[in-house]
């Protein structure tokens, strides 16, 4: 069981935020959150409190349409229209995931610039190479997510 205390940001319905200043998150064991609280119930009070003081604690963010892929390519190549820009750009780019060794090295900074900042859960789309693909998903940092390979049947590259 871990508590956190600091001023919270939450959403305790889905069409609403909560402030709580200096509140408590309690997480069981198992990573779950068993409850935000602006005062400790009886059962935690006896525990231990990683108070972060004046500091925002929000919930991780989710990102249901990535393209791990393109980790490289974020923020360049918005001269195209689609087609030529996958062409130019994107296909170059994914088939270097072909080489197992640049894919693992490419999705260890994609997921951990993710997790760096904030994004807990992801749907990421990875290239048409299976091997690749699989590598996309078993990085120990706690990020959670659904992969899978991208399939395509037009394109002059591998
Ligand atoms: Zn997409």
């Amino acid at each position: 069981m871990k508590i956190y205390q600091a001023n919270i940001l939450f959403t305790p319905t889905p069409d609403a935020f909560q402030v709580l200043e200096r509140g408590f998150i309690v997480v069981n064991d198992a990573g779950i959150v068993e409850g935000v609280f602006d005062q400790l119930t009886e059962e935690y009070q006896s525990l231990p409190v990683n108070d972060f003081g004046d500091k925002l604690l929000i919930p991780a963010m989710n990102d249901l349409h990535v393209h791990a892929p393109q980790y490289r390519n974020q923020g360049i190549a918005m001269d195209l229209e689609l087609l030529p820009w996958l062409n130019t750009y994107t296909f170059p780019e994914e088939s270097k995931y072909k080489n197992l060794g640049y894919a693992e090295k490419m999705y260890r900074r994609f997921v951990h610039d993710l997790w760096a900042n904030g994004t807990m859960r992801t749907v990421a789309f990875a290239t048409i190479h299976p091997a690749a693909s699989m590598l996309l998903g078993p990085f120990p940092s706690g990020r959670h997510g659904s992969n899978g390979r991208t399939c395509r049947n037009e394109s002059k590259l591998p």
